[in-house]
């Protein structure tokens, strides 16, 4: 078997932080083409944004920073167009800026995991590219299915390549959250998580329950208003409402300060927006006003068609459909074999390096989870490694 494709910096996922990483990388030609190797699983340019629900604009989740060096191509995320989808401009940005500074993003791979080879790292990818049925044929991956003869899935096609360094900007979208009440498996309606949410209609004339304190919980709740035959929004904690229409900055360093505390020292990240509150933008404010945006403490159990509140005062909510806009935890199951997850629960990490191996970085990780961090990240990051190579 030939030897695996060997380079100087394997960069895993292009969205803000790992595209950010790179343009710093090769744009100053601190590694040569031939060093360089970015990967990323979804089919196009966007990173998250590419999956993330059509109403979804700029300006209606917070605000989306530039990529460094955007404005070399004359664009700016402050002018873009907010009619838009937020998922068609990001995208088209991301597609035109990766082609801009010749970036080169190989996918859709996915990286299935990264383990010790020497002082190397190994990183086993596959290709997720559809492969046409004559290939699957010349490749003998036709196969006998049940009693009538059909192409099972083929096994995507697996490489390796080893490396000197690795960039992980893999992000969390991959990784939804949804925490475990009783009576989750006897259910008898829909369980969506963000992740899974496309479109209000889907909800037209359904009772629909949802769960979260964040700008996701609070977006579904007013675009659901219009469709839904009911509508029940519960938090496990008090929304914390801020009295002023977006964040301020003081306000989100707060919150990256408890991002960075957690990160340095192994913890678990806690959720991002228990750190920043919620800022009441007019629309906000304006379901505040007519009772919409009223959340209930978190119900106790679910059952087939409602959730159930089992404390002194009781009562229940029918459900067909519970929405869990419950968050996301960082997408790292492929680091496994690498062992960087401590005891309490998260990888420890500063200025994006993790600190048990120098040989690797974690861009877009706790205090660098919003698209501002994500694009410091890169400065930092290209040069730590830099310095070392
Ligand atoms: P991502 O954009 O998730 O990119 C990660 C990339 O890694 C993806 O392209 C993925 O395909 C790839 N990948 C993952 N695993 C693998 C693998 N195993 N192999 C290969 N590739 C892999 N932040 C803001 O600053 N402003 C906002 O308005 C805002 N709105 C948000 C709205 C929602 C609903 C959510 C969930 C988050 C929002 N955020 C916002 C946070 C924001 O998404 C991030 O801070 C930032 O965009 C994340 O960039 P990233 O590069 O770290 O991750």
């Amino acid at each position: 078997m030939s030897s695996p494709e060997r380079v100087k910096v394997v960069v895993i996922g292009a969205g803000q932080a790992g595209l950010s990483v790179a343009y710093y990388l090769r744009r100053f030609e601190l590694v040569a083409d031939e060093d360089f190797v970015m990967l990323d699983r979804a089919p196009g340019p966007g990173g998250a944004w590419q999956h993330r629900w059509s109403s979804l604009r700029l300006g209606t989740a917070h605000r989306v920073n530039d990529l460094p060096g955007m404005s070399d191509l004359g664009l700016s995320f402050d002018t873009a167009d907010r009619t838009l989808p937020a998922k068609e401009v990001v995208a088209d940005y991301y597609g035109r800026y990766e082609e801009h500074f010749d970036l080169r993003v190989r996918r859709p791979m996915n990286v299935r995991s990264v383990e010790n080879d020497g002082v190397d790292l190994r990183v086993h990818y596959e290709d997720l590219t559809p492969q046409p049925i004559e290939e699957q044929k010349a490749r003998g991956l036709f196969r006998r299915r049940r009693s009538f003869e059909e192409p099972g899935p083929p096994p995507p096609p697996r490489y390796e390549i080893t490396s000197q360094f690795l960039v992980n900007a893999t992000g969390t979208w991959g990784s939804p959250f949804v925490p475990y009440y009783p009576g989750m498996a006897d259910f008898a309606g829909r369980h969506v998580h963000t992740s899974d949410y496309t479109s209000a209609e889907d909800f037209r004339d359904k009772h629909v329950v949802v769960v979260g304190g964040g700008t996701s919980a609070i977006g579904f709740m007013l675009e659901l208003e219009p469709v839904a035959a009911g509508l029940t929004w519960v938090s496990r904690r008090p929304i914390d409402w801020l009295d002023r229409q977006e964040l301020d900055l003081e306000g989100a360093s707060a919150a990256v300060a408890i991002q960075d505390e957690a990160a340095r020292s192994g913890r678990a990240l806690p959720s991002i927006v228990s750190g920043t509150g919620v800022p009441k933008s007019r629309r906000i404010a304006a379901g505040i006003e007519r009772g919409l945006l009223a959340a209930r403490p978190m119900f106790d159990r679910i059952e087939a068609d409602r959730v159930v509140w089992d404390g002194p005062d009781g009562g229940m909510a029918r459900a067909d459909v519970i929405i869990w806009a419950t968050g996301f935890r960082p997408e790292l199951r492929h680091l496994a074999p690498l062992k960087l997850r401590e005891k309490a629960g998260g990888v420890q990490v500063g200025q994006g390096a993790a600190w048990n191996d120098p040989r690797i970085f974690l861009a877009g990780y706790g205090p660098q989870a919003s698209t501002i961090g994500a694009s410091r990240a890169g400065r930092m990051i290209a040069r730590q490694i830099m310095a070392m190579i």
